[in-house]
């Protein structure tokens, strides 16, 4: 059943980004039917563009038991917006508020040492899973400093200082299933696992994959899959349909002829080769189209793709829509599930040399948003 939830403003009169939390628990329930263990839903940067608290709950009604963000403001944020299930935050500084963290009942991943001295100091009791960087030389304990990072983490919990909830590691390359550097990154995390057992400890979380492994090897799985992406339809493994949940329109402002020899937009970088018709509409790179896509991409006009023109400004973009009958006041779909024959984030992603993660995460702030679905299962 969908119910709109927010739909306060008249919206055929700006841009506007629609969320459908139906595609999100969809996705959602796909991920709980594939994960051997518990599904952690990651909604970093608000929700991957989507809305943070709106795609926890409701993920969390269709299977996710958990929610993973990076940082702790991120963490913070979503226990002001009256969220309680378990939260994990992994990437913060080595002075960051650990005992606010603890006040609020937030798991937190330590990458070092001195994070783990930093969280233990502001114990007792506090819940960390500890790191390892198993392939990607980014955040977590390199694999020379994980035998330390154990026993340390072993006196401090039988100090009372901590508990060791979790061991966790985040794979390099599991977009390309097969290459060889998965196998040695699972082995990495295998050996991880074992070098924890017997330094004394025995977390129940152990958790390796992502969307992209959790869609294509179920020997990353462990305890739990932490999925991002994909709750919100993204898949980078290719291997799986997920439902886009993200739509983007915008009003024609203005229709203008235009006669041969016509230069539009700044740098007058498109210049008409035959008499046309130019439509205006009210977005730009402000609101998070990349400039990149400027002379490649199109949107969805009077029922067919029509290619942006010039270069897109911070406001505003041309399109061509040579003979077709639009009016002011039309509606164009810049992207959406692909459904009506638009365009989706992937066309938009690749007119701009980049993934589906960049343009949903660039999104502006000014978009107004609306939301269809109900994040809670029963509701009417
Ligand atoms: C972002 C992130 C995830 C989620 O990855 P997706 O590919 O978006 O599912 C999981 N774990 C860590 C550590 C991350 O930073």
């Amino acid at each position: 059943m969908t119910v709109v939830a927010v739909a306060a403003r008249s919206t055929g009169t700006q841009p506007r980004l629609h969320i459908d939390l139906d595609a999100v628990a969809a996705n959602t329930r796909l991920f709980a039917g594939r994960a051997g263990g518990e599904v952690m839903a990651v909604v970093k940067a608000d929700g991957f563009g989507h809305g943070a608290a709106a795609v926890a709950r409701t993920a969390l009604a269709h299977g996710a038991t958990r929610l993973g963000v990076t940082s702790l403001a991120e963490a913070f944020a979503l226990r002001a917006d009256g969220l309680d299930a378990p939260v994990l935050s992994w990437l913060n500084p080595v002075d960051a508020d650990w005992q606010a963290a603890q006040l609020a009942n937030i798991d937190v991943a330590v990458p070092s040492l001195d994070h783990l001295r930093a969280v233990a100091e502001a114990g007792p009791g506090s819940r960390v899973h500890l790191h390892l960087d198993v392939d990607m030389a980014r955040d977590g304990a390199a694999p020379g400093d994980w035998p330390a990072l154990c026993a340390a983490a072993t006196r401090f919990e039988r100090g009372g200082r901590i508990r060791v909830a979790g061991i966790m590691g985040h794979l390099g390359r599991a977009d390309d299933p097969k290459h060889a550097a998965n196998a040695a990154a699972r082995a990495r995390f295998g050996w991880a696992l074992e070098v924890a057992r017997a330094a004394g400890l025995c977390p129940a979380d152990r958790h390796l994959s992502a969307t992209a492994a959790t869609l294509t090897d179920p020997r990353t799985h462990h305890t739990m899959c932490r999925i991002g992406a994909g709750l919100v339809g993204i898949d980078p493994s290719r291997t799986t349909a997920l439902r886009p949940a993200l739509t983007l329109t915008a009003p024609v402002i203005t229709i203008r002829a235009a006669q041969p020899g016509t230069a539009v937009g700044y740098g007058h970088t498109w210049v008409a080769d035959r008499p046309t018709t130019l439509a205006l509409l009210p977005l730009g790179y402000a609101d998070g189209l990349p400039l990149m896509a400027s002379g490649r991409g199109d949107v969805l006009l009077a029922g067919r793709r029509c290619p942006l023109v010039g270069r897109i400004s911070m406001d505003m973009t041309v399109v061509d829509v040579g003979e077709l009958p639009v009016a002011a006041g039309d509606l164009a779909t810049v992207f959406g599930p692909g459904d009506a024959g638009e365009p989706t984030v992937r066309d938009w992603a690749s007119w701009a040399d980049t993934i589906e993660h960049e343009i949903v995460t660039g999104l502006g702030s000014r978009l107004h948003h609306t939301t269809t679905g109900t994040p809670l299962r029963n509701q009417p």
